[in-house]
């Protein structure tokens, strides 16, 4: 299903012209707006998923396997030292556009870009707890 209101279904499906790295049945790989750091991209399914939660698993599957393939190809062209690979869901969590879609980011040394968080000290009762939660809910 497309979104007639969300920007990434019209990029995706060719209604707004753009760069396009790589495109399949199910996904294009466009160049970030507004990019970290040259070569940030953007992997978009076709589809409208609004989030990691929404979409299927086979859906998920082909967008790493696209990532992967599109991340090689920008880690020979540019050279770069390292990568992220990274999603956002929510906006506490830094989505921008409700749609789904992976980051891919090249990395340099100096490159400024900041992918960090602050490292806490769970107990072992929190995580026994945590864990027989998540296998509850997994069974
Ligand atoms: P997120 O914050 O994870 O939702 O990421 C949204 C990303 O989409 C940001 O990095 C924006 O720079 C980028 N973006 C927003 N609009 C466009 C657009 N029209 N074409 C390409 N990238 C876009
Ligand atoms: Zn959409």
């Amino acid at each position: 299903m497309k979104d007639s209101n969300c920007i990434f279904c019209k990029i995706a499906n060719g209604e707004i012209p753009t760069n396009t790295l790589y495109e399949d049945d199910y996904f294009r790989v466009i160049f970030d707006l507004s990019p970290a750091s040259k070569g940030h991209a953007l992997v978009l399914p076709k589809e409208h998923f609004s989030n990691v939660f929404e979409l299927g698993e086979e859906e998920a599957s082909r967008a790493m396997v696209v990532a992967k393939k599109v991340a090689t190809a920008l880690k020979e062209i540019t050279g770069c030292e390292g990568f992220n690979i990274l999603q956002n869901n929510g906006e506490i969590a830094g989505q921008t556009v409700f749609h789904f879609h992976m980051h891919l980011i090249p990395r340099y040394s100096g490159d400024g870009v900041k992918i960090t968080w602050n490292h806490g000290k769970p107990t072992d009762e929190e995580l026994k707890e945590l864990t027989a939660r998540v296998n509850e809910v997994l069974k």
